[in-house]
C-alpha cells in the first residue's frame, strides 16, 4: 500500500490479514463453521470495514455482545447472516430484537422466559441461543434451571437454534478446566441435540477437533492476536500504528524529559517527541519512570526506548542511536512488525484484546482492502 504522506498518527487496519485468519481459522475446523466476533467495534479495528470483509471471505453467523451493536451490524450484513447478542435480552427489547432478526444469547431463566412468552404472542418460534454455564459463573444457565420440569412448557413456544458456552481457560492448553468443562458441555447439548453447537473461541479452536462441535467463534485470532499462551502466533498481523514526528531536539545530560521532570538524561541524547499519547489509548504505564525502562517505538526496524512519561497526546522517545534517525515529519512504527500487539500488552501489563480494544478515536485511519476471492 502507499499512502499520501500523513499528516498525524494513522492506524492501518489490513482486511486482506482479516479474511486470511479468518481462512486459516476455518481450516484449522474443517468439520464446523467458522463465525465471526465483531463486538467492541470488531476489537476496536473497526466493525463497519470488518464485518462485510468477513462476510465476504464467507462468514455467515456473527456474533457481538450488545443490542446497541447488534443494530449497529445488521445493516452491513446480507439478510441471511446470522447476529447473535452475547449479553442476552435486556428487559422488554425482545420486539425489537426480532424485528431486526437479532438472536439473543439467552443467559438467564427470566430472559428465556421473557423470549418464549414473546415467541408464544407472535405465535412464532424466533431463534435464539442458550447460553450454558460451565464454570465462568458470569453469564449462563445451570442444568438445574433448564432442566426442571417447570420450565418445560418454555421449549415448546421455541427451541434454542444455537447452545453455547464459554471456557475460561482456553489459553492455557493444560488447563484442568478445559476438560471439565467439554465434557460438562457435551452433556448439557445433548438436551437439544436439534440446536448448533459452540463452544470455542480463538484458543478453544486450537485446543483440537474435541472442542469445535458445530461452530465455533473467534475474535482475537481474526484481529491478528497470538490465541494460545507462549507459542508462536500463527495469525497475520493486522492492526498497524504509527505516529509522527512532531520535533526532534538535543536534550543535554542531566536534564529532564516529561511530566515529573523525574527523568534525567544520562547522556546527552537526541529526543524525538510523537503525536500519540494515553487519551490515543497509548497506555501510561508503558512509560519510562524512576529506575524503570519503558516500551519501545521502531523506526526501521530498530527499537527506539521511551524516554520519561506518556503525556495525554505526545509520547517522547530516545533516537540518540538511531541510524538512520527519524526527523520531523517521519512516521515511526507503535504497533507493526517490530512491536507487536502482544509485546506491547506484556509490557503493560495486560493483554493483546485490550491494546486492541484502547486504540484511540483520533488516528487517521487507513483500511487495505481484502482481494477479491470469488
Ligand atoms: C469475546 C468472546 C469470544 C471471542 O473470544 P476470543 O478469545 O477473542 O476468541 C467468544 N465467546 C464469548 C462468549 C465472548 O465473550
Amino acid at each position: 500500500m502507499t499512502s499520501s504522506p500523513a499528516a498525524e498518527a494513522t492506524l492501518t487496519i489490513n482486511l486482506e490479514a482479516i479474511a486470511s485468519n479468518y481462512r486459516l481459522l476455518a481450516a484449522k475446523c474443517p468439520k464446523a463453521q467458522c463465525a465471526a466476533v465483531v463486538k467492541a467495534d470488531s476489537y476496536g479495528t473497526g466493525m463497519a470495514q470488518v464485518a462485510p470483509a468477513l462476510e465476504r471471505a464467507d462468514c455467515q453467523t456473527f456474533f457481538v455482545a450488545t443490542l446497541k451493536e447488534g443494530l449497529q451490524l445488521r445493516p452491513l450484513l446480507q439478510d441471511q447472516s446470522d447476529i447473535y447478542i452475547f449479553n442476552g435480552l435486556p428487559i422488554g427489547r425482545a420486539a425489537l430484537l426480532a424485528s431486526n432478526g437479532l438472536r439473543p444469547v439467552l443467559g438467564d431463566m427470566a430472559e428465556v422466559r421473557e423470549w418464549a412468552g414473546f415467541c408464544r404472542q407472535h405465535n412464532s418460534p424466533f431463534p435464539a441461543a442458550l447460553h450454558f454455564d460451565t464454570g465462568m459463573n458470569r453469564l449462563g444457565l445451570v442444568p438445574a434451571e433448564f432442566a426442571d420440569p417447570a420450565n418445560d412448557d418454555l421449549f415448546t413456544d421455541f427451541s434454542p437454534a444455537l447452545v453455547m458456552s464459554h471456557l475460561a481457560c482456553g489459553d492455557t492448553p493444560d488447563h484442568p478446566m478445559n476438560r471439565a468443562q467439554l465434557h460438562h458441555f457435551r452433556q448439557l447439548r445433548q438436551v437439544f441435540p436439534g440446536a448448533t453447537a459452540c463452544l470455542a473461541n480463538s484458543a478453544g479452536i486450537f485446543l483440537g477437533e474435541d472442542y469445535h462441535f458445530d461452530m465455533v467463534r473467534p475474535g482475537i485470532a481474526l484481529y491478528g492476536g497470538c490465541p494460545v499462551e507462549n507459542t508462536e502466533n500463527p495469525m497475520a498481523q493486522v492492526a498497524f500504528l504509527q505516529a509522527q514526528v512532531l520535533k526532534v531536539k538535543t536534550v543535554p545530560k542531566g536534564q529532564p524529559v516529561g511530566y515529573g521532570g523525574n527523568t534525567l538524561m544520562a547522556r546527552d541524547s537526541i529526543v524525538a517527541t510523537l503525536d500519540v499519547g494515553y487519551a490515543d489509548g497509548y497506555h501510561r504505564q508503558l512509560g519510562a519512570g524512576l529506575g524503570h525502562q519503558g516500551a519501545s517505538v521502531a523506526f526501521q526496524g530498530q527499537k527506539c526506548p521511551l524516554l520519561g512519561r506518556v503525556s495525554m497526546d505526545l509520547l517522547t522517545v530516545d533516537i540518540t542511536d538511531a541510524s538512520p534517525a527519524p526527523k520531523r515529519g517521519d512516521l515511526v512504527e507503535i504497533i507493526g512488525s517490530t512491536i507487536t500487539i502482544d509485546a506491547l500488552a506484556s509490557q503493560a501489563n495486560t493483554i493483546s484484546y485490550e491494546i486492541l480494544t484502547s486504540l484511540g478515536r483520533r488516528y487517521a485511519r487507513n483500511y487495505q482492502p481484502a482481494k477479491d476471492t470469488s
